[in-house]
């Protein structure tokens, strides 16, 4: 098979607001080889993320993606991984190239899978897929009632653990947060499984996260997630010698596999949470999954988006009967649920898993699509690079428009 065509679909919330929920908008790719159809799912900005794919080269090491990418070859799991190498390489200079490439890289697995009649974690080598314990993520509430009133939803929805994030967390004063954490795990109830998400709120300031660990403690939180930003790697080892039974989380910002290695080897995290819409797609995650397992780290899924991506993201860890957390978008946007009209919904014992179906087994819903899609249009010296692709058939890569000629 040859790579046909790459189409991009922006997808977005009729209003986009500050809020830190990630599936406000959501940037759909669809490629076409040898008569099959694969779908993935960037978790980044959409329209820089197409622009990645179109724009004109700088110099040779800073191509735009599709020069790597159309026209290549697809038989084997390796054409994938020597696809992201001439991206890694040829777009070094291009920082968007890894989360323009990570949706690509999703849909190629979910194209092969097709192809061949498998699920993509058993092209990665996995005998089977086993049940993960999902989460319900939401955000932290404006007040600690807000928070106790999420947490108790979460809970009657048959969830038995929780990630709290963002919101007023690391605002205020440590016991302002405090009053959030006490009152998730009083909603969760003394047997929930607690994780907190500060979204990078304290930049490098240890003392400021250490404040908040008695009381993270004390609610008997599993993990402090992304304290600090994701490269501040000599805040996240220092806070990790003095975090006790509370365990450091992050990896969501890992753009490659070095920064999601760093972040466990200098880092000191116990909890490598990977996205496979930005890190490169499912292969990269593999591989800090695999890294994970040697060094005794616990891998988990980021999965803020639609059920594409919770699909995607699950496959590089579906074998790891060990490693049972999962992400799960509990309170998404519309538009992440219904861009898919298949959903991974968890099992009578409140599990998920990645599916037994060819490929990442999840259908695209084609209304969802024409519903949320915004008009997008490219032009560098009259010359357009990309418009908005037709929905019913793949864009031919010579025309003028969808993929880049
Ligand atoms: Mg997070």
């Amino acid at each position: 098979m040859k790579i046909e065509a790459v189409d991009f679909f922006y997808l977005a919330m009729p209003e986009v607001t500050t809020e830190a929920d990630g599936s406000q908008d959501a940037l759909l790719v669809r490629v076409a080889a040898g008569g099959h159809i694969g779908w993935g799912e960037c978790e980044a900005s959409p329209l820089t993320s197409i622009a990645a794919f179109v724009c004109p080269m700088s110099h040779g090491v800073c191509r735009p993606v599709s020069a790597s990418v159309l026209g290549q070859t697809l038989e084997e799991p390796e054409d994938i991984a020597r696809i992201a190498a001439a991206v890694e390489y040829d777009s070094m200079d291009l920082l968007q190239a890894a989360h323009t490439f990570s949706g690509v890289e999703m849909a190629l697995w979910d194209l092969l899978g097709k192809a061949r009649g498998e699920p993509v974690w058993r092209l990665l080598g996995y005998a089977a897929s086993h049940p993960k314990t999902p989460y319900a993520s939401v955000l932290f509430g404006d007040t600690p009632q807000e928070t106790l009133e999420r947490a108790r939803a979460a809970r009657a929805r048959g969830f038995s653990a929780g990630k709290f994030g963002w919101g007023p967390i690391g605002r205020g004063s440590a016991k302002d947060d405090a009053d959030h954490f006490h009152a998730a795990r009083e909603g969760l109830g003394p047997d929930g499984v607690l994780l907190v998400d500060v979204g990078q709120i304290f930049g490098e300031d240890v003392e400021a996260a250490a404040a908040r660990l008695p009381d993270l403690e004390a609610a008997k939180a599993l993990w402090l997630e992304e304290p600090f930003q994701a490269s501040a790697l000599e805040a996240y080892g220092a806070l990790a010698r003095r975090s006790g039974r509370v365990k450091l989380a992050g990896g969501e910002g890992a753009h490659n596999v070095h920064m999601a290695r760093h972040l466990i080897d200098y880092g000191g995290v116990g909890f490598i949470q990977i996205d496979c819409g930005r890190i490169g797609g499912i292969g990269p995650a593999k591989k800090v999954a695999d890294y994970a397992v040697g060094k005794g780290v616990t891998f988990v899924n980021h999965t803020f988006t639609s059920h594409l991506a919770l699909s995607a993201s699950l496959q590089p860890y579906a074998g790891l009967a060990d490693h049972r957390i999962c992400e799960f978008p509990a309170a998404p946007k519309p538009l992440a649920i219904e861009m898919t009209a298949t959903h991974l919904e968890p099992d009578a014992s409140g599990q998920v898993a990645a599916p037994d179906a060819p490929g990442l087994g999840i259908e695209i819903d084609p209304a969802a699509i024409r519903k949320y899609l915004v008009d997008v249009e490219i032009t560098v010296q009259g010359k357009t690079l990309y418009e908005t692709p037709p929905l019913d058939q793949p864009s031919h890569p010579t025309a003028p428009h969808g993929s880049a000629g």
